[in-house]
């Protein structure tokens, strides 16, 4: 893919490059395992083959249909640690010079109490470090893998211990002249600078986004922000595009990982989906259209994810078995029995039981005005019951063929005022917009953002041309 490495050099600028490693590191196991199971989901079809492509098979969670995963590429799944070593040494800044340390790495199932002992240290130390304050209970939540620094003086005695939970927190107990000890928390401050990539899709959202540069954690979130407008498993295609500007965090210079999506554009099969983020003053951080609206929608289209339609809605149905006019008022998605089935939209349970016909059936009632009903269940979801709220994306029950049905599938319809309506292509109200409160303020934030977008996609369109 000659064209891939022209992008590479060409128009990721160089904050991006200079990130690369960092996520690297955040490849860790842990990514690799994520990204296995999300290659599976944002593959476009037909999958191309390259070298470093093996399909397989995966088992059939929530479809009937076989996806292929396309591995990560193997210079992203050494065994890096997945804890970045950002500092060179987890030596305290203020130390006496005489002053000894010694790493003790922290082992499965280990607590303080052992650790002194281990290292021969004063149980009346401990004690005094755990009861110092309210932050030194923090040394009670070390974790397995990570490091306690000991530092003890020229008599051999505990002088200081540190332990750094996390890029920019350090737990430091340092031993006072009472012989009493003063525990703190230091935080570093993380300076978030502005990164951007700008990319067109060959092989996979995944593949060619970690080409740029991107982590698979930002690259989660761009599909999640995205999630309402693109079908991340069947709508994207070859030559779609996506510009996008994060953040990328550092402390004392060094990248640390990255943070938010702060703007974005997808374009999809020439459809163009522009999103922004904006923290109000209360600090609420969403996602929205440059006009305001919500990115999110008050529903999700599909009760589950990824399944085949096997009957669309259709009011003249000629029904297969009674060879006349029947009316089918929802959609039907084939999955397996014990697939999940997912509420589209918050609201209340008004009905969970049987019903001639559609069998184990739950209905939710979202508001006044709508209703969504899940039919054919093999059981419903534990713990939940009628006149119970419930949120978009829950689990209320699982596929099966409860009632008039032929094999398992979810018979699922979406009603407004009562009225039928094609769950497909029924317009779906967006969640709350901008408050208008903040409109002016989000749109005047906003505007800076979009313009370094157009930048980066007036130079990906160049690139194109070329
Ligand atoms: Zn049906």
């Amino acid at each position: 893919m000659p064209y891939q490495n022209d992008l590479l050099q060409s128009s990721i600028p160089l904050e991006q490059k200079k990130s690369n490693y960092v996520n690297h590191l955040i490849i860790g196991l842990v990514c690799a395992i994520l990204a296995t199971a999300s290659y599976a989901f944002f593959s476009i079809k037909p999958a191309p083959s390259t070298a470093n492509e093996i399909a397989l098979t995966i088992p059939d969670i929530t479809t009937n249909i076989e996806q292929p995963i396309k591995l990560p590429n193997p210079t992203n799944t050494t065994s890096e640690a997945s804890t970045p070593p950002l500092e060179t040494s987890a030596t305290p800044s203020m130390q006496s010079l005489s002053t000894i340390w010694q790493e003790h790495k922290i082992k499965s199932g280990e607590s303080l109490s052992a650790i002194f002992s281990k290292n021969k240290l004063s149980k009346s130390d401990l004690h005094k470090i755990v009861h110092a304050n309210d932050i030194s209970s923090q040394f009670a939540a070390i974790r397995t893998g990570k490091s306690l620094m000991i530092g003890l003086d020229s008599a051999g005695e505990l002088s200081h211990l540190t332990y750094k939970k996390s890029p920019y927190e350090e737990i430091k107990a340092t031993r006072l002249e009472d012989g009493n000890f003063n525990v703190e928390l230091n935080l570093k401050e993380i300076e978030r600078r502005i990164s951007s990539a700008s990319v067109i899709i060959h092989s996979s959202l995944f593949v060619d986004g970690i080409d740029a540069g991107l982590s698979n954690q930002t690259i989660m979130q761009l599909a999640d922000i995205f999630a309402w407008d693109i079908d991340f498993a069947l709508d994207i295609r070859e030559n779609d595009q996506f510009s996008i500007l994060y953040e990328s965090l550092y402390i004392d210079d060094k990248p640390i990982g990255t943070g938010d999506i702060l703007a974005a554009e997808f374009i999809n099969q020439g459809r163009s989906t522009k999103a922004i983020r904006y923290k109000d003053p209360a600090g609420k951080v969403s996602y929205y259209t440059p006009e305001g609206n919500s990115m999110r929608k008050a529903f999700i289209r599909t009760p589950i994810p990824f399944a085949r339609i096997s009957s669309g809605f259709n009011l003249k149905r000629k029904h297969p078995v009674l060879n006349r006019i029947r009316a089918h008022k929802g959609v039907d998605y084939a999955a397996s029995t014990g697939t999940p089935i997912k509420v589209t939209g918050n609201g209340k349970i008004s009905f969970r039981g049987k019903q001639h016909g559609y069998g184990n059936v739950v209905i939710v009632q979202h508001g006044q005005r709508y209703s969504t009903l899940y039919a054919h269940m093999s059981k419903f979801h534990k713990g939940q019951h009628t006149g119970q709220h419930v949120n978009q994306g829950d689990i209320i029950g699982y596929v099966g063929k409860t009632g008039l049905a032929s094999g398992p599938h979810l018979h699922y319809e979406f009603r407004i005022d009562g009225v039928h309506r094609n769950p497909l292509t029924v317009s779906l109200p967006n969640s709350s917009p901008i408050p208008k409160k903040y409109k002016a303020a989000f749109l005047e934030e906003s505007k800076s953002l979009l313009s370094q977008l157009e930048t980066l996609n007036a130079t990906q369109i160049a690139e194109k041309s070329q």
